[in-house]
């Protein structure tokens, strides 16, 4: 989605607000599968020529559980802020990495807000704080009841006790 910062561009002090809804359903990122659109609200504000974005994002996303593998869904929130710049502003000396610089008036939403989704989004995925995992063994979830496996640490008397049964 292009975003026009047109009404702004030239006039310090002047904001446009946002509230949009991107659609990334179905795309997978850093494990995550979004399950609904994604809803930006913020603003941008024009502070001497400089475009600030602020910006809210959440969705509803899909994940594996790093422990039992089974997938869960979790609502996903961050925020972030962007710096533009027209691409006409001669300040060399101000070059900084973290300025994005304007082609033409307009931002691309989408792009913006995947970036700052990707480097919000978490990197460890558990169903629940004290998912059990699965039996190294059997590969039975835990989660869902134990399973027969003799877990206890190998002991030959019980090899004995076993055959003597
Ligand atoms: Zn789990
Ligand atoms: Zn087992």
């Amino acid at each position: 989605m292009r975003f026009d910062l047109l009404p702004i561009l030239n006039a310090d002090g002047r904001r446009l607000s946002v509230d949009a809804e991107l659609d990334f359903v179905g795309k997978e990122e850093q494990g995550a599968v979004f399950l609904t659109p994604v809803r930006v609200t913020g603003e941008f504000l024009n502070i001497g020529g400089s475009i600030e974005f602020e910006a809210r994002v959440s969705c509803r996303v899909r994940y594996e559980c790093d422990r039992c593998l089974e997938s869960y869904e979790d609502d996903f929130a961050c925020s972030f802020k962007e710096i533009f710049k027209k691409e006409d502003v001669k300040n060399g000396d101000e070059q900084s990495p973290d300025v994005i610089i304007l082609e033409g008036t307009a931002v691309e939403l989408d792009e913006i807000v995947l970036l700052n989704i990707i480097v919000h989004l978490p990197h460890k995925h558990l169903c629940k704080n004290d998912c059990k995992g699965l039996c190294p063994n059997c590969g039975q979830n835990l989660n869902l009841g134990s399973c027969d496996c003799d877990t206890r640490p190998t002991d030959p008397r019980f090899d004995i006790l076993d055959k003597l049964l």
